[in-house]
C-alpha cells in the first residue's frame, strides 16, 4: 500500500557523534509523524482490515543486521509505508469487527505520545509523583462512572490477564494466610484448591490458576444457560461437593461480557453463593464495564458492588489505546502482602504516607498509563463516553435486527452489549451440522480475504458462529449497512 498517503518529507540528519536528536530535528520529525498519524486514523478504511500478508514476509523484507551508521529519520519513516503498514492488522478501521473492536481515540494516542515523553518510570510515589496520584484519582473517576463503591480502590495493568492474575494472587493470599514465605508444596490447606468460573470464562482465568501453582485441574467450568449465563445453581452444588469431598474452594470468577457471546452472569446470586462459602468473588467485566456507565445498562454491574474485585478495560470500550487494565480490589492491603517487597535501594522516608504503586503488582518499573486515561475522560466527558458506547449498542441491535429478518440467516446469542454472533444457515443445510459449519468457515475466510471487513468466529454450543463487534468511534450505520452487505453477497459464492 504504499504511496497512499503522503511521502514523509526530507528530514535532514543533524545528529552529532553524541547526544540525543536535536530538538530542531525533533520538531520537524514530529510534525511529519503527527500529519502522517492524523491522516492515517481519518482514513484507516484504505487499508485491508485484515493484514494480507504471507507469514514470514515483514521478517524477510527487513535487513538480519542494526545498522552501523545511523539513518536519517525520514528513511525510517519511509520504512513505516513500506513494510510496516501492509504487515498491520488495523484495529483502527471502522470495519473492524472482530474479537473486540476497539479504538485508539486520538486524545489517547496524543496521551501516549506525551507519556514516552515523560519517560516516567512510576515505582515509587517520589519516581513519580503526578503518575501516582493521577492513577488514583482518575480511577476514582472511572469508580463513580461505573457506580461502583468507594470501597474499591483502583491500580491499573497493562491486561485483563493480568487484572485477573493479580486479584486471584489476594484471594489465594487471603485463603492461605502465609503462602508467600511457605508456598504451596507442603501445606495441607493448599490440597484441592478450586476455581470457579462458567464454561464461558476466558481463558485468562485458567493461565492465571496455571501461574499460580493451583494447577489447571483446579479450575472448574460450571454450566451455562441457554443464554450463556452462569448456571448458578451448579456453581452451588459444585461447591458443595467440592466442600465435602475436603476440597477448597478458593474463589469465584463472573465474567459480565464474555468474549463469545457477551453473555452477562447472575452476579447478584453468584455473590450470593459466595457470601455463603466465604469464597472470593472476581468480576471479569474487561470488556462489558464499559457499557455500564450507560442510562439504562446499570444492570451489567448490578451485584458488583458484592465483589472482592473486578476487571475492566478501558483499552477495550472506552476510546484508550491499549493497553490499560484496570483492577478494583477491596483489599489492596492483601495485593500489598501478596506483593509487596522493598530492597534497600527502594525505601524512602515518605513511604507510610503515601502509595508506592510498586507494592500492589508483580512488576517493579511502570508507565505513566493514567496519562491516557485521563485525556481520553475529560476529552470526551462522561456524557461523550456514553453516548459512543450507547450508539455501539445501537448498532449492534440493529444488526442484530437485519441477521433476524433475512431468511437463510440465524442469530446464535442472544445481542446484550455490542457482539452479534450469527450464521449462514440455507434451507437446504438445516439438518447437517457439518456442512454448516463448513459453509460458515468458508465465508468467514472469503469475507475476510476481501480486505474489506475483519469478522472473526467463535463455537456455540458446537456451532461454528461468525462474530460482529462494534466497538470503534469512526464505525457508523453506512459501515455496518455495507458489511451486511457483503455478507450477504459474499455468502452466495461461499
Ligand atoms: C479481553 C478479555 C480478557 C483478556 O483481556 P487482556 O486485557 O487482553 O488480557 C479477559 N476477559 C474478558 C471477559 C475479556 O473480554
Amino acid at each position: 500500500m504504499a504511496g497512499v498517503v503522503p511521502p514523509f518529507p526530507d528530514i535532514p540528519r543533524t545528529v552529532g557523534p553524541l547526544g540525543d536528536m536535536p530538538a530542531d530535528e525533533f520538531r520537524t520529525a514530529g510534525h511529519a509523524l503527527v500529519e502522517w498519524i492524523a491522516d492515517y486514523l481519518q482514513h484507516a478504511e484504505r487499508y485491508p482490515v485484515l493484514a494480507q500478508v504471507a507469514p514470514g514476509e515483514i521478517a524477510r523484507s527487513l535487513p538480519g543486521q542494526a545498522p552501523e551508521h545511523g539513518e536519517a529519520f525520514g528513511d525510517i519513516l519511509a520504512d513505516i509505508d513500506r513494510v510496516i503498514v501492509p504487515g498491520l492488522t488495523h484495529w483502527n478501521s471502522p470495519t473492524f469487527f472482530a474479537y473486540f473492536s476497539i479504538c485508539a481515540s486520538g486524545p489517547g494516542v496524543l496521551a501516549d505520545f506525551l507519556s514516552s515523553a515523560f519517560n516516567q518510570q512510576a515505582m515509587l510515589w517520589r519516581t513519580s509523583p503526578a503518575a501516582t496520584e493521577l492513577e488514583a484519582v482518575t480511577l476514582g473517576w472511572l469508580r463513580q462512572l461505573m457506580g461502583l463503591p468507594d470501597a474499591f480502590e483502583g491500580v491499573i495493568y497493562d491486561t485483563a490477564s493480568i487484572s485477573t492474575l493479580h486479584a486471584l494472587a489476594a484471594a489465594r493470599e487471603r485463603a492461605l494466610r502465609g503462602v508467600r514465605r511457605t508456598g504451596l508444596a507442603d501445606r495441607d490447606d493448599a490440597r484441592g484448591l478450586r476455581v470457579y468460573c462458567s464454561d464461558q470464562a476466558h481463558s485468562s482465568v485458567d493461565k492465571a490458576v496455571i501461574l499460580l501453582g493451583l494447577g489447571h485441574e483446579a479450575v472448574v467450568k460450571v454450566a451455562t444457560d441457554d443464554a450463556f449465563r452462569m448456571d448458578v445453581g451448579a456453581l452451588a452444588a459444585a461447591i458443595a461437593d467440592d466442600r465435602a469431598a475436603g476440597r477448597h474452594p478458593l474463589a469465584v470468577i463472573a465474567t459480565t461480557g464474555t468474549t463469545s457471546t457477551t453473555s452477562v452472569d447472575p452476579v447478584p446470586a453468584i455473590a450470593d453463593v459466595c457470601e455463603r462459602h466465604d469464597v472470593w468473588l472476581h468480576v471479569d467485566a474487561a470488556y462489558g464495564g464499559a457499557a455500564a456507565i450507560v442510562p439504562g445498562m446499570e444492570w451489567i454491574l448490578a451485584g458488583a458492588d458484592r465483589a472482592d474485585s473486578l476487571v475492566v478495560n478501558p483499552h477495550k470500550w472506552m476510546l484508550t489505546p491499549f493497553d490499560l487494565s484496570v483492577l478494583f480490589c477491596r483489599h489492596m492491603d492483601l495485593l500489598r502482602e501478596a506483593f509487596s517487597l522493598v530492597p534497600e535501594y527502594l525505601t524512602t522516608s515518605e513511604a507510610p504516607e503515601v502509595r508506592n504503586l510498586m507494592d500492589t503488582g508483580v512488576q517493579l518499573g511502570r508507565r505513566f498509563r493514567a496519562l491516557k486515561l485521563w485525556f481520553v475522560l475529560r476529552y470526551f466527558g462522561a456524557e461523550g463516553m456514553r453516548s459512543r458506547i450507547a450508539e455501539h449498542l445501537r448498532l449492534a441491535r440493529l444488526f442484530a435486527g437485519w441477521v433476524d429478518e433475512t431468511p437463510g440467516y440465524e442469530r446464535l446469542a442472544p445481542v446484550p452489549m455490542s457482539v452479534v454472533c450469527f450464521r449462514v444457515c440455507p434451507p437446504s443445510l438445516h439438518d447437517d451440522p457439518a456442512a454448516l459449519d463448513a459453509l460458515n468457515e468458508r465465508l468467514l475466510q472469503a469475507l475476510n480475504a476481501t480486505g474489506k471487513i475483519f469478522l472473526s468466529h467463535t463455537r456455540l454450543r458446537g456451532a461454528y458462529a461468525l462474530r460482529v463487534a462494534i466497538g470503534h468511534a469512526r464505525t457508523t450505520e453506512a459501515h455496518l449497512a455495507a458489511a451486511w452487505r457483503l455478507i450477504q453477497d459474499t455468502a452466495l459464492g461461499a
